[in-house]
């Protein structure tokens, strides 16, 4: 074994396996709604062909995925799932002696992906408000560094980078380092002053777009997600990506979506009312939480985070602990049916009134 990945972090699901079958999963941002018929349809009909490969690149949907977006088909680049796509572009742009450089807290899999390329972490803290230190970012980059990630909205926390921010940190570093916009959630995005990744990768040749179908999409148990880059980032990300990285179940389940995107959209509408619904019920009894623009609401929760997150798993209600951090330790709460939204409220009301010294 390389003696470099001793003490490389575990990725930790939202959802271990086994535990959580009879709670409802709001742990793990998935979408509370399940694949549409015409999209399940396209999964049996791939289940029948398993015997075949599938398409090497999955060309057909990337075709699809540039049509939708009207990007040049050569700058998609398909995966196993949207961190499929991020640990071959970690692995083709950084090695050992290289930096890379993100905001922390935020998505579990870059200081994984960074170390498993023999590259080095650079985790420069959130805002206490949650949201990207975009100079401090700036000021963290080296001649090592490689590669600037970041993430909008912020898992766990939920907002969003503001394009202005994120045209300043493009302006600040040097030309041949990459930004890579995780784009993850961009589909619940409502702020208009939120930054767009895809406008910033059509502006600059040093900008990386990453996507998933796991999210908006629902498709999280398939494994299918894409970059958007140019050239050569796009070439050397092809040339790292596992051969037929995408199964042909995922490959037809996605392109069939793209036809369905209305359909999709007002799943997605119910579930941003959701949050702003979840939102401000939270505010209202006293919570103060991150202005959230993803499928998840950050709780902060400090020490009492496992407490906190135990509450919720005895009212049946599988959540994601974030603990070990401090005072920015937190439960964050994906926006799941109504009907586990209000028991969330529940959970979340109980626990802070019994928390606040100031109601003992
Ligand atoms: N980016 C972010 C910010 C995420 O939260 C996730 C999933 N938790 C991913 C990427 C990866 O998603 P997937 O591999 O399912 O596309």
């Amino acid at each position: 074994m390389r003696p470099d990945l001793q003490g490389v972090p575990v990725y930790r699901p939202g959802r271990p396996s086994g535990e959580t079958e009879q709670l409802s999963a709001l742990a793990s941002n998935e979408n509370p709604y399940p694949p549409l018929p015409s999209v399940v349809d396209a999964i049996r009909g791939a289940a029948e062909q398993a015997h075949r490969y599938p398409e090497m690149t999955s060309a057909t949907l990337g075709h699809a995925v540039a049509d939708h977006l009207d990007v040049p088909v050569d700058d998609v680049v398909l995966g196993p799932g949207s961190v499929g796509v991020l640990q071959a572009l970690v692995t083709a742009m950084t090695g050992p002696g290289d930096e890379v450089v993100f905001a922390w807290r935020s998505f579990e899999a870059y200081p994984i992906v960074t170390r498993v390329a023999g590259a080095t972490p650079v985790a420069v803290p959130l805002t206490p408000d949650g949201r990207h230190d975009v100079a401090g970012l700036a000021a963290a980059v080296t001649p090592r560094s490689r590669l600037v990630l970041v993430c909008s909205p912020n898992n766990p926390t939920g907002p969003v980078l503001t394009a202005d921010e994120l045209a300043w940190l493009i302006d600040q570093v040097p030309d041949d380092l990459l930004v890579v916009v995780d784009e993850a959630y961009v589909e619940f995005v409502r702020d208009p002053a939120a930054a767009d990744g895809l406008a910033a990768y059509r502006r600059r040749g040093n900008v990386a777009v990453l996507r998933t179908f796991s999210k908006a999409y629902g498709l999280a148990g398939l494994r299918v997600g894409y970059g958007i880059a140019h050239d050569p980032v796009a070439t050397a990300l092809r040339t790292t990506s596992l051969p037929f990285g995408v199964s042909a179940p995922a490959q037809a389940a996605a392109t069939v979506s793209l036809r369905h995107t209305d359909e999709l959209e007002q799943r997605v509408d119910t579930v941003v009312a959701e949050r702003e619904r979840v939102v401000a019920a939270l505010a209202g009894v006293g919570w103060q939480v991150p202005d959230s623009q993803a499928n998840f609401v950050w709780l902060g929760a400090g020490a009492a985070t496992a407490e906190l997150a135990a509450a919720f798993r005895q009212a049946g209600l599988a959540v994601r602990a974030f603990e070990g951090d401090g005072d920015h330790s937190g439960v964050r709460l994906t926006i799941g049916t109504p009907d586990d939204n209000d028991r969330a409220l529940e959970v979340a009301t109980t626990w802070l009134a019994g928390a606040r010294p100031d109601s003992t």
